[in-house]
C-alpha cells in the first residue's frame, strides 16, 4: 500500500503482537463476566485503560449499574461510513467442578489458552483490540471511523447491551456501513481451510401449545386425555417432512465447497439446485449445524401435565422452539403448523418471535475477507453461513447495516462443542493467525468502498 510520508511501518512485529494478544485474552478471562449477573463494567474498564494507553479514545455506557458497554474509536477522515468491530463482554456461566482447569483462571500451556470466553467471544475481542492498536501505532489515517463496540448482555438477549446501546445517540453506531462480529468460524474440509462469514441468522418462533382434557379418576380413561392430544399433535409434526429449502446463502455455501472438492454441479438453475440438494444430503447428513441451514426446524423443549399418578391431567402444555429460514415469517410458519396439527382444541400462544435477518455478500468487505484468508493459505475459501442461533448482528441488520460473523480461526466440531460447554479453549496459533487476518481485513476496508 502507499504509505504517507512520516508514517511508521505498517508491518507489525508479530512476535510482540502475539504476546500482547495472549496477555489481553488471559486478563479478560480472569475478569468473570458470567451472565447473569454480567458485571461487564470491570471488563469494559480494563479495555478502556488498555486502549487509552495506545491513544485510542473509549467511553463506557452503563445500561444499569455494573452493566457497562464500551465504544472505542479511531476517527477517520469521514470519506466513508464507519466500520464496527463488535464483540460482547459477557459469557455464559461455568461450573468449575466439571472443568479440568479453572474457568476464570490464568491457564495457558504451550498450545492453548483455557477459560470461559476463550472462543465465545473474548478471544475475538482480544483480536479486535489488537487489530485497532496495530493500526493506531502505525499512524494510519482511515477513510472511515473504526469503532470497537464491546457490548454487555449478549448471552441474555441484549436488553442491557446492544438492544439498549443502539438506541442511544452514539455517533457512528447507526450510520455504520459494516459490522464484523462473532458467528462464523472456520473448519477444515478434505484438507481445505473453509472460513465462514455468517451473513444471516434464522428467525425464531417460540410457541406454547396447550389443551384441556376432562379431569377425573385415571381408573376410568377419558377420550380427551390432554397428554394424548398433545402427543398426537407432536407425532403429526414429526411425520410431516419439512422440505429442504435452499436460500441464497446456502446455495453459495454448498457450491463453494462442492467446487473446491471438484464435485460436478449441473448447470441451469433447477438442475443445479437439485444437485446441491443431493450434495448436501450426501456430504452433510450428519452435520447438525449444516442441516439446520437447510430446513425450518421444530424442537419440542418442555412438556408439562398432571400432578398425580391416578388423576387424569386437566391440561397439557408443550413448548416448541421453531427456527425459520430467510423467506419464512413467524406468522406464516404458525399458520403452517396449525394446518399440520389440524386440531382446533389446541391453543397456540406465541412466547417469542423474530424475523430471520440476512446481509448481502456482494460487498467490498466480503471480497476483502476472502483475500485476507487466502493470504494465510491460498487454498482457503470463504463461504457464507446461515446461523441457526442469534447474535447481536441482528440489531444492525434490522437497520440495513451489513453485519458479518467472522471469527477467522480454524477449529473442529469437538472444539466448537466446548463453546458454552466444558474446557473452552483457543489455540495460540488461532489467536495469532486470527489477529493477522482480522488486521489485514480492517486495514483494507478502512480505505476501500
Ligand atoms: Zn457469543
Amino acid at each position: 500500500m502507499n504509505e504517507k510520508k512520516g508514517m511508521k511501518s505498517m508491518i507489525p512485529n508479530w512476535r510482540q503482537i502475539r504476546e500482547e494478544v495472549v496477555q489481553v485474552l488471559t486478563d479478560l478471562i480472569r475478569i468473570n463476566t458470567s451472565n447473569p449477573p454480567g458485571n461487564e463494567t470491570r471488563a469494559a474498564k480494563y479495555i478502556k485503560d488498555f486502549l487509552e494507553k495506545e491513544n485510542i479514545q473509549a467511553e463506557i455506557y452503563e445500561a444499569a449499574p455494573a452493566r457497562g458497554n464500551l465504544v472505542a474509536r479511531i476517527p477517520g477522515s469521514g470519506e466513508l461510513k464507519p466500520l464496527i468491530l463488535l464483540a460482547h463482554l459477557d459469557v455464559v456461566g461455568a461450573n468449575a467442578e466439571h472443568w479440568s482447569k479453572e474457568p476464570f483462571g490464568n491457564n495457558i500451556d504451550d498450545k492453548y489458552i483455557w477459560g470461559r470466553g476463550a472462543l465465545d467471544m473474548k478471544g475475538m475481542l482480544a483480536m479486535e483490540m489488537l487489530a485497532l492498536v496495530i493500526l493506531k501505532r502505525s499512524g494510519f489515517l482511515p477513510k472511515r471511523d473504526l469503532l470497537l463496540v464491546a457490548a454487555a448482555d449478549e448471552e441474555a438477549g441484549g436488553t442491557m447491551g446492544m438492544d439498549w446501546l443502539i438506541k442511544q445517540s452514539i455517533p457512528g453506531l447507526r450510520e455504520a456501513e459494516f459490522v464484523i462480529n462473532e458467528g462464523g468460524e472456520g473448519f477444515i474440509r478434505d484438507g481445505i481451510p473453509v472460513y465462514s462469514c455468517q451473513n444471516g441468522e434464522k428467525g425464531v418462533l417460540w410457541l406454547k401449545l396447550s389443551v384441556k382434557g376432562t379431569p377425573g379418576h385415571a381408573s376410568m380413561p377419558s377420550n380427551d386425555n390432554s397428554i394424548i392430544t398433545i402427543m398426537n399433535a407432536l407425532s403429526r409434526i414429526k411425520r410431516h417432512k419439512m422440505p429442504l429449502t435452499l436460500t441464497e446463502t446456502t446455495r453459495i455455501f454448498l457450491s463453494e465447497i462442492a467446487m473446491a472438492k471438484g464435485y460436478n454441479l449441473s448447470t441451469g438453475a433447477k438442475a443445479r439446485d437439485l444437485s446441491l440438494q443431493i450434495f448436501a444430503k450426501r456430504y452433510f447428513s450428519d452435520e447438525r449445524s449444516v442441516q439446520a441451514m437447510l430446513y425450518n426446524t421444530v424442537s419440542p423443549t418442555i412438556i408439562k401435565a398432571g400432578h398425580k399418578v391416578n388423576v387424569l391431567p386437566e391440561v397439557c402444555e408443550l413448548t416448541l422452539d421453531c427456527r425459520l429460514l430467510p423467506g419464512e415469517t413467524p406468522a406464516g410458519f404458525l399458520k403452517k403448523l396449525t394446518d399440520i396439527i389440524n386440531n382446533p382444541a389446541i391453543e397456540m400462544e406465541i412466547i417469542s418471535q423474530a424475523e430471520p435477518t440476512v446481509s448481502p455478500i456482494e460487498t467490498e468487505l466480503y471480497r476483502i475477507m476472502k483475500k485476507a484468508v487466502q493470504l494465510e493459505d491460498d487454498k482457503a475459501i470463504l463461504v457464507p453461513y446461515l446461523s441457526p442461533g442469534g447474535t447481536d448482528s441482528r440489531f444492525f441488520r434490522k437497520l440495513g447495516i451489513t453485519a458479518y460473523g467472522f471469527i477467522p480461526i480454524i477449529i473442529d466440531e469437538s472444539e466448537l462443542q466446548r463453546m458454552h460447554g466444558i474446557d473452552e479453549r483457543i489455540s495460540l496459533h488461532n489467536l495469532e493467525q486470527g489477529t493477522r487476518i482480522l488486521f489485514e481485513t480492517v486495514r483494507e476496508i478502512a480505505n476501500a468502498g
